[in-house]
């Protein structure tokens, strides 16, 4: 079982979080200029990475808020997490120590 922390609730079962997919997808401005192709892509295309990979997960039986998690898709270790109000804190709270943090959609 894979045990997530909620950043306010605190570890919890993986059972009572809901996955939101990958993170940082940002919704095109004007999808009316877009061709099919890229329409398609922004709906369905995903990364899927072996190895650190950013996703959206909701504590959907506890405090039901939305976070982003930085997440090994091979070990399953979570090595970070981010709400939408803060940066990316690592799990020791030292903030912006996790590698290949995202912030503002760019990677650093
Ligand atoms: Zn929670």
């Amino acid at each position: 079982m894979l045990l997530i922390e909620c950043p306010w609730c605190g570890p919890r079962a993986e059972t009572e979080f809901s996955c939101g997919g990958e993170a940082d997808i940002a919704r095109p401005l004007d999808t009316e200029k877009l061709t099919d192709k890229e329409w398609g892509d922004y709906l369905f295309m995903r990364k899927n990475p072996r190895g650190v990979h950013r996703e959206q997960w909701m504590h959907a039986q506890g405090c039901r808020r939305w976070f982003m998690a930085q997440r090994d898709t091979v070990s399953y270790e979570i090595q970070g997490y981010d709400t939408f109000e803060r940066p990316l804190l690592a799990l020791d709270g030292n903030e912006g120590q996790v590698q290949g943090q995202v912030q503002g959609g760019k990677t650093q």
